[in-house]
């Protein structure tokens, strides 16, 4: 019998927890007629008992917020309080949606020279999303919450290494009185979802996760005309100025970079610091570095969990050690933690030039990169010398400089004084090959619908 590739394998202990039978075709024909039919009733429920459903939700999550935490620690490694952070984060989404998307939708009324018009914002169908592992429940939320306030329905595929988590999601969905076909998980490899794509029920598709992947289903989405929207990898800069405060700046960058084990597409891939503090930074930096404690992702103690999987370790080295062959210097780390489980060092690297293929690929992993640049054009230089453009950070106390700064970063989203973050309220999507459109806030919705204009003459 052909292994599954659907299972959990705890990367603390890189043990096989349990295994998922792949959805076979007619199932998944199942599926999408229920979503479709489901779909023909939920586009007629009243906003207000959509937003009812999805305020049950966001509560049913923050009761289950321990197994919840925990079934996501389990499956990829992550730390159980930065799970607990997330499930929480995934309850003020569906409570942003819930409280706010009546107002999102309401008809728009426009201003034309003759006549009248307005927007009306109406559904489209079958939602096809699919999530990456790395925030196992925030993922689906960032793309499910919108979708199913405007009317949508959804069909989950998450990675397959967090198959309970997907699971669990429609569990939640349906404990919280959703019709069934409302939100479906789905157990399908990512190499079959063409198929999925071209079926004609299926109106928009989102993905979430590397370039190869998103190329791949904007590809089918192009060929059967469907609405997409991308949301890939980043290789964000973190640029800090001679003014900074340098405690605050070296704190955001170490513990950014560290955060999900550096398995975060708006991590601070690239810390870009003035040569004048340069020096002193790369000092404390360190200190914080060597004072990193490596455990079990269950206990409160530990800061450096193991990675998503074995297949990660491997990968985060073997970039690594070819950045170092192409003339990066390794300043720690840089190897396997003698240990079972998916672990490797904190790792520290600088002196990362043009040509490095360290300079333009993503480290989806804890490698900390420093540079350092002479001014400020050499840092907007720097920061921009990468094929993507997701987000990115500015550190100094001249909001006006820091300001002018953002201006010339191509990317998405910039944040001063602060790490890149996700928040309900505000856009998230990047430019370049971070891909298209956006999520949350109120352009999330915006993206999940059709904008109908209706004119009267
Ligand atoms: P990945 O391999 O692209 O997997 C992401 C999802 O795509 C999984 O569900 C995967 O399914 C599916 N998939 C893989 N190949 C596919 C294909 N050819 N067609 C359709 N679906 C396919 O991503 P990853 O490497 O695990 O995740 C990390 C990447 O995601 C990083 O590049 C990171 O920066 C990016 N990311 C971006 C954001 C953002 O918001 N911009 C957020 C988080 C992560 P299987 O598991 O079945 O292969």
């Amino acid at each position: 019998i052909k292994k599954s590739s659907i299972r959990s394998v705890n990367p603390y202990t890189n043990e096989i927890v349990r295994e998922f039978t792949e959805m076979s075709a007619e199932v998944i024909e199942e599926k999408i007629i229920t979503a479709e039919n489901t779909f023909k009733v939920w586009k007629k429920t009243p906003l207000n008992e959509r937003a009812k459903l999805l305020h049950k939700i966001a509560a049913i999550m923050r009761e289950k917020r321990e197994s919840l935490a925990k079934l996501a620690t389990l499956e990829m490694g992550k730390l159980y309080r930065e799970a607990l952070g997330e499930v929480e984060l995934c309850a003020k989404i569906f409570d942003y949606y819930a409280d706010n998307g009546e107002e999102l939708l309401a008809d728009k009324p426009l201003d034309p020279k003759i006549g009248e018009g307005y927007v009306s914002y109406e559904p489209l169908g079958i939602h096809l999303s699919v999530q990456p592992w790395n925030f196992p429940f925030y993922q689906l939320t960032r793309s499910a919450a919108p979708s199913v306030m405007a009317g949508n329905t959804v069909l989950l595929k998450h990675a397959s290494n967090v198959p309970q988590c997907g699971l669990a999601m429609e569990e939640i969905f349906l404990e919280a009185g959703a019709p069934e076909g409302l939100y479906t998980n789905l157990f399908v490899p990512g190499r079959n979802i063409e198929s999925i794509v071209a079926d004609d029920r299926i109106k928009l598709v989102s993905l979430t996760g590397s370039e190869a992947a998103g190329a791949s289903i904007a590809a089918a989405a192009g060929k059967y005309i469907k609405r997409s929207t991308l949301e890939l990898g980043g290789s964000d800069p973190l640029i800090v100025l001679d003014d900074a405060n340098l405690d605050d700046a070296v704190n955001a960058a170490v513990y950014g970079r560290m955060h999900n084990a550096g398995q975060v597409c708006i991590s601070p891939k690239r810390v870009i610091v003035l040569r004048e503090i340069a020096e002193e930074f790369e000092k404390r930096a360190k200190s914080i570095f060597s004072s990193l404690k490596v455990g079990d992702p269950m206990d409160a103690q530990t800061q450096v969990p193991p990675l998503s999987s074995e297949k990660a370790a491997e990968e985060i080295l073997s970039q690594v050690e070819k950045a170092v062959a192409e003339g990066a210097t390794l300043v720690s780390g840089g190897k396997r933690i003698d240990r079972p489980g998916a672990f490797i060092e904190p790792t520290f690297l600088k002196d990362i030039k043009p040509g490095n293929s360290a300079y333009t690929e993503e480290i989806f992993g804890p490698v900390f990169m420093l540079y350092v640049v002479k001014d400020e054009a050499e840092a907007i230089e720097v920061a921009n010398a990468t094929p993507f453009g997701l987000g990115g950070s500015i550190f100094s106390n001249d909001i006006i400089r820091a300001k002018k700064l953002a201006k010339s970063i191509d990317s998405g989203m910039v944040f001063i004084n602060k790490v890149t973050e996700s928040l309900p309220e505000l856009p998230f999507g990047g430019t370049k090959k971070s891909g298209y459109g956006k999520e949350l806030s109120p352009a999330g919705i915006y993206e999940v619908v059709n904008s109908k204009l209706v004119y009267i003459s």
